[in-house]
């Protein structure tokens, strides 16, 4: 047994729990893949709407150089650099602030409009850029590092001051929520803005364009310039400092643009470059605005500008997550489950095939023994018998019972041997005709009585005089009943003291019940139904001193069974056993019942 439960542990039980290990492993990466594709779905999402933001803006661009174009062709346009601010304003509500900057022949600039004295606000842009726009003085703007990567030259110089400074304590540390998923060693550059600062002049920045974008922040507020510069005069540069809250009325919408199907899920929202909600869809959504799922950046024009994504649950990420593991979970669990019982059933078969070798081979000595204990008696008395050394007629007659009794012992002996070995074989057969049980008992008592009797039993019939029928074999019932009588008469060792009774039933369907009682050792609780178990014995041979086969019970259930009945024990009150073989009835049952 013990090597059998080794062979369980390392053929099924070790290989199942590896498997359910690497199970277990491939469902955590089924997790993070499902976390992933979340991600990526909802970065799709926030990339577009950044994008149509940012054509947006793209869009004014152009729309600038229309401006400038139309002024340029209107009258009055000779005086244009001096007047553009005021005429810009007029004609564009985008615009803040107009300014021209001239560019003299000997390649210096002056700022040519607006006047500081003509308002405030130019007033206020006067000091701020003149001298960026002049050249006089660098100032930081910024650049999209992927939007310029190898084109531009004045992009790699930043590159190089990046290099050489600190710049990743400039840059913005975009942290979504996602960044927990991406494990280490991935591509991460998400969390980073790509939109970097670097110091520029103002001339080097507009090299030979013919438009562009300038962002600066000054005293923590953005500035959005833009400006053109016209291919039939390149020595004036025409620019429009943006108003910022037109800008931020006109990119609104876009927050509410997000696809249908996403909208049940997903919150969008604007944010600007201190993380402050611009625009929200829907609008009255609230979060922790520094953490959204996903972002994406507008870009160089807003720098650090995001269009973000929020789970409007986010529970419901991690419930669908938790769900999927749940279940797989459950799957593998259910599956390690079929493996181990599995491999316990066949264990335990095996363990019942080698108790039942174990039985079998107790079964060939106890018949052996069985069958030498009777054959030692028959020699002895009948070589005492033929010698004719006997001669006291009552000896004589009490050997030739012995041989008699011992014969008949023999033959139920063989008899139970062969009818079983038939059985298994399929080979029985039993001749079903009416027969009266009444008397089928009777005449079997009577046959066992004398020898009971001898044995010093007191037995008691209590049997119906009117005929009990039922369908069954004679000979097959007579031996369910000697069977009975025999182990009564075995394990009836002090009291001896056999009862037979012969009962009628109607409940459930008329049946008759013979009930053989005993007051012998009666049967240990635990084995109660082991008993009729092929070979197995409750009183070991070598332990009580008591001969038997271990299947006179089993062949009197079979037998019964075969008749449509049962064989059942019931402990006896006052100690003792009592076996019932049932049978049904083949007609009404008689009136009387005794
Ligand atoms: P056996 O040849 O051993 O008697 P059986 O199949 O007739 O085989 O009985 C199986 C076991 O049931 C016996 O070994 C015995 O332990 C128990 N048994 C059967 N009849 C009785 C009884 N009347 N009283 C006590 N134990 C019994």
């Amino acid at each position: 047994m013990k090597k059998i439960a080794l062979v369980f542990l390392l053929a099924v039980f070790v290989p199942s729990l590896v498997l359910a290990w690497l199970a277990m492993r491939s469902l955590r990466d089924q997790q993070l893949v499902l976390e992933r594709q979340q991600s990526l779905l909802c970065q799709g999402a926030a990339d577009s709407l950044a994008k149509e933001a940012d054509d947006y803006l793209a869009e004014h661009q152009q729309e600038f150089g229309r401006q400038v174009e139309a002024l340029l062709h209107a009258p009055g346009s000779q005086n244009l650099a001096t007047t553009f601010d005021e005429r810009l304003r007029k004609d564009w509500p985008l615009a803040e602030v107009g300014f021209v900057v001239a560019i003299n022949s000997n390649l210096t600039c002056n700022l040519a409009c607006p006047q500081p004295s003509s308002s405030p606000a130019a007033s206020e842009f006067y000091a701020e850029n003149s001298k960026f726009l002049c050249n006089v003085q660098s100032a930081q703007v910024y650049f999209n590092d992927a939007k310029n990567a190898g084109n531009n030259s004045l992009f790699q110089e930043a590159q190089v001051s990046k290099a050489n400074s600190n710049f990743s304590q400039q840059y913005r540390n975009v942290i979504p929520q996602q960044q927990t998923l991406v494990t280490p060693g991935e591509n991460n550059s998400q969390q980073w803005s790509k939109v970097a600062p670097s110091e520029a002049e103002f001339r080097q920045l507009v090299g030979n364009s013919n438009e562009g974008t300038v962002a600066r922040f000054l005293e923590n507020k953005l500035r959005v310039l833009l400006w053109y510069r016209s291919p039939n005069n390149s020595r004036l540069i025409f620019g429009a400092q943006l108003s910022l809250p037109q800008i931020i009325a006109a990119l609104r919408p876009v927050a509410g643009h997000l696809d249908s199907s996403l909208q049940k899920d997903l919150a969008i929202a604007l944010l600007d470059d201190n993380a402050r909600p611009v625009a929200i869809s829907p609008p009255n959504f609230q979060a922790n605005w520094k953490h959204p799922f996903v972002s994406t950046e507008l870009g160089e024009a807003l720098p650090h500008w995001e269009l973000a994504v929020y789970w409007l649950d986010p529970s419901r990420l991690t419930a669908a997550a938790r769900t999927l593991k749940l279940t797989l979970g459950l799957l593998i669990g259910v599956l390690l489950l079929a493996i181990v019982t599995g491999g316990w059933l066949i264990v335990a078969d095996l363990n019942r095939q080698l108790t039942l070798a174990r039985e079998k081979t107790d079964f060939v000595s106890n018949v052996s023994h069985e069958l030498k204990t009777p054959l030692t008696s028959i020699r002895m008395f009948s070589e005492l018998l033929a010698e004719g050394r006997v001669t006291d007629p009552e000896k004589r007659h009490s050997y030739l019972r012995i041989i008699t009794a011992e014969t008949s012992r023999l033959t139920r002996l063989i008899n139970n041997v062969l009818d079983f070995s038939r059985m298994e074989r399929g080979e029985k057969k039993y001749q079903l005709q009416p027969c009266d049980l009444a008397a089928v008992v009777r005449e079997t008592l009577d046959t066992y009585r004398p020898h009971l009797e001898t044995s010093g039993f007191v037995i008691r019939a209590s049997l119906p005089e009117a005929p009990l029928v039922v369908q069954g074999d004679r000979d097959a019932l007579a031996q369910v009943v000697v069977n009975l009588l025999s182990n009564a008469e075995k394990y009836s060792e002090t009291r001896k003291d056999i009862e037979v009774q012969v009962k009628i039933h109607t409940e459930p369907l008329p049946h008759a019940d013979v009930c053989v009682l005993d007051r012998g050792s009666g049967v240990p609780g635990a084995c109660a139904e082991k008993i009729f178990e092929q070979f197995y014995r409750a009183h070991d041979s070598l332990a009580s001193g008591i001969q038997g086969s271990g299947l006179g019970l089993t062949l009197a259930r079979r037998i019964a069974r075969a008749h449509g009945g049962d064989v059942v024990y019931h402990a006896r009150d006052g100690g003792g056993s009592c076996f019932i073989l049932r049978l049904p009835l083949a007609s009404a049952p008689p009136t009387i019942n005794t």
